[in-house]
């Protein structure tokens, strides 16, 4: 079974915490299965593994129970999960660029994932596609989370009119998941006079 870093957990209990209150959780939680329940109470372990079944479900949970089964929300906790990291842990990346910070996700995939990979493939300035696998197969939520993530990654390392569209979903049956991103380099499209 594959599965997911507990601090992607985490990441989902701060943002449902910080923007819904405090009692959001325990009711994301309560509408969960016992056994998922019980997984990610009394607290989550940042570095313990879970089941990526469970962080599904658990986004799924979210949706439903916070936003009435809007899936959208997604793409805004993908949004916030990337300004958490590159606030903190991964602030350094940020002056590297766009291009170079999607690379070294790339290379970080397996420590979120014990599973699949991340590659990126550079098309042109501003312009990268990258292909997921997910073991066996990603989820809609767990796809618009990326593409917020994507997206907010590459605007906060300087890239403008940022796009962040998904081509193939596994969730749908393809065997990977491939994103096309394109963004404006705030440097090459205005440069110095
Ligand atoms: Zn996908």
């Amino acid at each position: 079974m594959s599965r997911v870093k507990g601090s992607t957990l985490l990441n989902r209990h701060a943002f449902i915490q910080e923007n819904f209150g405090l009692d959001a959780w325990d009711m994301v939680l309560a509408s969960l299965r016992d056994g998922d329940a019980r997984l990610l109470s009394p607290r989550i372990l940042a570095s313990a593994w879970y089941p990526f079944d469970l962080y599904n479900r658990l986004d799924e949970a979210m949706c439903q129970v916070l936003t009435g089964g809007d899936l959208e929300i997604c793409r805004t906790l993908g949004v916030d999960s990337a300004r958490r990291a590159l606030s903190g842990t991964y602030r350094a990346y940020l002056k590297d660029g766009a291009e170079a910070i999607l690379r070294r996700l790339a290379v970080l995939h397996r420590s979120f994932y014990d599973s699949g990979s991340m590659d990126v493939t550079h098309l042109g300035p501003g312009h990268c596609v990258i292909r997921a696998v997910y073991v066996p197969r990603s989820s809609l939520t767990n796809c618009l989370v990326a593409e917020g993530f994507y997206r907010t990654v590459v605007e906060m390392s300087g890239g403008r009119e940022v796009q962040v569209s998904e081509g193939n979903c596994s969730a749908h049956g393809t065997r990977f998941c491939l994103f096309n991103v394109r963004w404006e380099d705030a440097v090459t499209a205005h440069p110095p006079a």
